[in-house]
C-alpha cells in the first residue's frame, strides 16, 4: 500500500506550483492536505477580518481543488505542535511534509512540530522554500552576509536564475471513509466561516479568494498592456488601477511566485522598447522587494519585535491616544491621510502611495511610535504580512536599514503630486466633494466650511510638527 502522506498548508493555499506538495505527491498518490486552524495565530490582537475571511474563501476553493484532483483535504484546530502529530498518527502516516516560512514564530513552532514527529517515530519533509524565488542564503553580499540594503540586494537577485512553476499535481487518492471517521475522531472538522471564527467581514476583496481569481488576475495584468505595460507610470496614482492587487494572494499563496515570475518575464520578454522594459521592470522590482523582506526578517529576526536602528529604541515618542484614534478613523483634518485611512477601514486595502503617507504622517506629523501604527495594519489589512508590513514601517519611520536616514512626506505635496485631481480625495471622504480640487490637494479647507461640512480641522501643523520632529531627531542622534 502507498504511503500516506500529510501536506500541511499554511501560506500556500493552492496546488498549482507548490513545490513541496509536488514532491509530496511524486511519493504517493495518497497525500491529504490539512490546514491547521492556531489558535496561536488566530488569537493574537492583530487579526484582521479581511484577512481571515480571505484565508477561509481560499481554503473552500482549496477543499474542491483536492475533491477534483481525486484527493481529501481535511481542517483541524488547535496548537499544530499537537494537532499534527496527533492527526498523523490517527491516519498511520509515513510523514507530514510543508514548506518552510521566515517568520519567528512560524520557525519556532515548526522546530517543535518537527520534534513532536521525531517522538513518534514519523516522518517530515521540509526543506522546501516555496514562497520565494530566491530562498534564505542565496542571495548574499561578497563577504556572505545578508543584505541590509535593497539596491545591491535587488542587483544581485535579479542576475540570478530562477525556477519554472510547477503544474498542479493530480491523481490523488481520498481517504477511505474508515480513514475519515479516524480524522473525525483526532479533531477535524467542516470548514468554519470566518464569521464562526469571530471574523464577520462583508466588504468585499481587492481580488476574489482563491487560487483560480489570483490566475486569472494575474494573466490579465501581465498580458494587457495597459495594466503591466504603464505600471511604471501608472502605480503611484492611487485613484487610478494601476497596481496588480496581487499582495493578500501573494500573502497566502493562492498564487505560486514562479508562476508569477514566470508572466511578468513573458510580458519583459514581449517589450519592444527599453520604455516598454521599465515599466514591467518595474513591477519586477516590486516583487524583489518582496523577497528581500523576507530575507532580511529571516536573518534578523528580532525585527519582529522593534527598529533596526538601535538609536530608535529609546525615540521620545510623543503617542497621543487622541491622535492616534483620529489617525485610524480618518479624521485627522489632512483630506489625503483621511481618504487613505478609510480606505483601508473600509475595504481592508490600501494603495501603496498612500501606505507611505499615512506612515509617515503617522510617525513624523503625529511623533507617534510606528509600531502602533505596524499594528493597527495588521488589524486591518487583507495583504498584512509581518515581513512587508514591518519593512514598510521601519523604512517610513527611517528606523530600519534603508540608507537615506530621515524621510518625511508632506501630505499637502503627496497630495499635489500623486492626486492631482483630487480624485481618490472625492472617492473616500465623500463629505469633501464639493470643494475645489485646489482646496482639497492643499488641504487649506477654510474653517468654517469644515465646520459647515462636518469635516475636522487639521489636528496639527505639519510644519511646526515637522521641525519638531527633526528636534527630537537631532537629539537622538546625539
Ligand atoms: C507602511 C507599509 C506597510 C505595508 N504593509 C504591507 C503588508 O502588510 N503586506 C504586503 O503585502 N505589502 C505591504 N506593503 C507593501 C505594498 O504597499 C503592498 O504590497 C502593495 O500596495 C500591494 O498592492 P499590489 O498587490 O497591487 O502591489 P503591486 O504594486 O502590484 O506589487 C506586486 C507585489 O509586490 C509585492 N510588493 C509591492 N511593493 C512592496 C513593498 N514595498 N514591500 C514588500 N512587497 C511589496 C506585493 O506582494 C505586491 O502584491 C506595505 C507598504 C508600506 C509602505
Amino acid at each position: 500500500m502507498a504511503d500516506l502522506i500529510l501536506f500541511w498548508h499554511r501560506r500556500d493555499l493552492r496546488l498549482a506550483d507548490n513545490l513541496a506538495l509536488t514532491a509530496a505527491r511524486q511519493r504517493s498518490p495518497q497525500v491529504v492536505g490539512v490546514f491547521c486552524l492556531d489558535p496561536g495565530l488566530l488569537q493574537r490582537d492583530d487579526v484582521a477580518p479581511a484577512r481571515v475571511a480571505y484565508m477561509i474563501g481560499c481554503l473552500a476553493e482549496l477543499e474542491q481543488r483536492y475533491a477534483e484532483a481525486g484527493g481529501s483535504f481535511v481542517i483541524i484546530q488547535g496548537d499544530p505542535t499537537q494537532t499534527m502529530p496527533a492527526l498523523a498518527q490517527a491516519l498511520g502516516a509515513a510523514a507530514v511534509y510543508w514548506n518552510r516560512d521566515v517568520e519567528p514564530y512560524s520557525r519556532q513552532r515548526d522546530k517543535a512540530v518537527v520534534d513532536a514527529l521525531k517522538e513518534i517515530g514519523v516522518g517530515f519533509e521540509t526543506r522546501f522554500w516555496d514562497q520565494l524565488l530566491h530562498a534564505p542564503g542565496e542571495v548574499l553580499t561578497g563577504a556572505g552576509q545578508p543584505y541590509t540594503v535593497y539596491g545591491p540586494f535587488w542587483k544581485n537577485w535579479i542576475r540570478q536564475a530562477k525556477a519554472d512553476p510547477l503544474p498542479a499535481p493530480s491523481g490523488f487518492t481520498p481517504l477511505s471513509e474508515a480513514q475519515l471517521q479516524s480524522a473525525q475522531a483526532a479533531g477535524c472538522l467542516p470548514l468554519p466561516s470566518a464569521q464562526d471564527l469571530g471574523f464577520g467581514w462583508d466588504q468585499g476583496f481587492p481580488i476574489e479568494p482563491g487560487e483560480r481569481a489570483a490566475l486569472a488576475r494575474l494573466t490579465e495584468f501581465c498580458d494587457d498592456d495597459r495594466l503591466i505595460g504603464t505600471y511604471d507610470d501608472q502605480r503611484n496614482f492611487p485613484a487610478v488601477e494601476g497596481t496588480s492587487r496581487l499582495s493578500a494572494a501573494l500573502k497566502f499563496g493562492a498564487i505560486g511566485i514562479r508562476t508569477v515570475w514566470a508572466a511578468a518575464t513573458e510580458a519583459y520578454d514581449r517589450c519592444r522598447s527599453d520604455e516598454a522594459r521599465q515599466q514591467v521592470q518595474t513591477w519586477q522590482q516590486e516583487l524583489a522587494w518582496r523577497e528581500f523582506y523576507q530575507h532580511v526578517l529571516h536573518a534578523f529576526p528580532t525585527l519582529a519585535d522593534g527598529p533596526y536602528r538601535p538609536q530608535w529604541h529609546t525615540f521620545p515618542w510623543e503617542n497621543n491616544a487622541d491622535h492616534f484614534a483620529a489617525w485610524c478613523e480618518g479624521r485627522t483634518g489632512y483630506p489625503i491621510v483621511d481618504a487613505a485611512m478609510r480606505q483601508l477601514n473600509e475595504t481592508g486595502w490600501m494603495h501603496n502611495r498612500c501606505r507611505m503617507i499615512v506612515a509617515s504622517f503617522l510617525t513624523k506629523d503625529l511623533i507617534i511610535n510606528w509600531q502602533w501604527g505596524e499594528k493597527y495594519f495588521m488589524q486591518t489589512l487583507v495583504d498584512g504580512d509581518l515581513a512587508a508590513n514591518n519593512g514598510g514601517w521601519q523604512w517610513s519611520a527611517s528606523s530600519g536599514m534603508d540608507s537615506k536616514p530621515l524621510r518625511i512626506f508632506n501630505p499637502a505635496s503627496q497630495a499635489q503630486k500623486f492626486d492631482p485631481d483630487a480624485d481618490y480625495i472625492r472617492q473616500w471622504v465623500p463629505e469633501l466633494r464639493s470643494l475645489d480640487t485646489q482646496v482639497l490637494v492643499t488641504g487649506n479647507i477654510p474653517q468654517p466650511i469644515c465646520g459647515h461640512l462636518g469635516y475636522p480641522t487639521p489636528i496639527v501643523d505639519h510644519n511646526i510638527q515637522q521641525a519638531l520632529f527633526k528636534e527630537k531627531y537631532k537629539a537622538q542622534k546625539g
